[in-house]
């Protein structure tokens, strides 16, 4: 089963609701970046809840998360658009700890108690949204649940989870982010909230085979469920050697002639994908060329 997410409404459109399965998206990540296995659950869960933030968004909008906290991660950056296209990565990668007190992935060590999460949306025509909040927690969840709360003062229930196999590939990956809307009854989030307290992880969940579709079933009650769209969710990151070549043209015929005589080329690596790019003084001359004749 490929990763997708569900976008949904529930008791009458006062409540929507999103879940993931994103195993292969944090997959591709640590296979990527080589992470470790808190690191793998840091990213992880990032990448997940900022898929789902993404898919909130309409047409070509895309934001960026960046979680910076004190620990040994260092921050953490994720790309996301309305197309389920999610591209990340951590600082340091080879961060890995002893399991927690409650037998998980010590996340919080490695992402750290202080700092800060951001949240800036491009939503075209030079219109942006910046939301900032201090970091509440370090397990990631939590730290978007007061993002909501705070920034964008939408009440959420926002979760989501990694599992690491012994030999640091990923088992399982998902979330879910739960929103109640102005109108919502007391019953609905009563209810609602007795079921977020009691389901299993949602990273369990997803390792028994449960779709999205299911978990919120879980959450929900197929009665009062409505589902609106299903979107297939995918790392991808627009990289490309045109890319790279585009921002050395830019940095001018001197700086270009230094790489050749000096540097005998050309290296670059993404941050995003850790694609690595090499030009050789012949692509560098070239460069220059096509910009002489412009
Ligand atoms: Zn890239």
């Amino acid at each position: 089963m490929s990763d997708y997410l569900i976008k949904a409404t529930a008791f009458e459109g006062t409540v929507r609701a999103y879940a993931i399965k994103s195993t292969e998206l944090v997959e591709e990540a640590r296979k990527r970046h080589d992470t470790w296995a808190t690191a793998s659950a840091a990213l992880g869960r990032t990448m997940t809840i900022s898929a789902i933030m993404g898919a909130m968004l309409k047409g070509e909008d895309k934001l960026t998360i960046k979680l910076e906290g004190d620990g040994p991660t260092g921050p953490i950056v994720v790309d996301a658009n309305a197309k389920g296209q999610v591209r990340g990565y951590i600082t340091n990668p080879h961060v890995d700890f002893d399991l927690n007190a409650k037998g998980k992935l010590d996340v919080a060590r490695a992402v750290g108690t202080a700092g800060n999460l951001s949240v800036v949306k491009d939503l075209g025509l030079k219109d942006h949204f910046t939301g900032q909040v201090p970091i509440v927690s370090g397990e990631v969840s939590e730290d978007f649940t007061y993002y909501f709360a705070t920034s964008e003062q939408v009440p959420s229930a926002v979760g989501a989870g990694v599992l690491v196999n012994p030999d640091h590939t990923i088992l399982a990956a998902g979330g879910f982010i739960v929103q109640v809307m102005p109108g919502a009854s007391d019953e609905a989030i009563d209810l609602l909230e007795n079921r977020i307290a009691t389901i299993p992880p949602i990273s369990t969940l997803i390792r028994e085979g449960k779709s999205p579709e299911a978990i919120l079933n879980i959450l929900f009650g197929e009665t009062n469920l409505n589902i609106l769209d299903k979107l297939p969710v995918t790392f991808h990151c627009p990289c490309s050697i045109e890319r790279i070549s585009n921002a050395i043209r830019g940095l001018g015929n001197d700086e270009i002639d230094d790489m050749i005589k000096v540097d005998g080329g050309a290296e670059a690596t993404c941050h995003f994908c850790n694609e690595h790019y090499h030009l050789s003084p012949d692509d560098l001359s070239k460069l220059k060329q096509s910009e002489e004749l412009q």
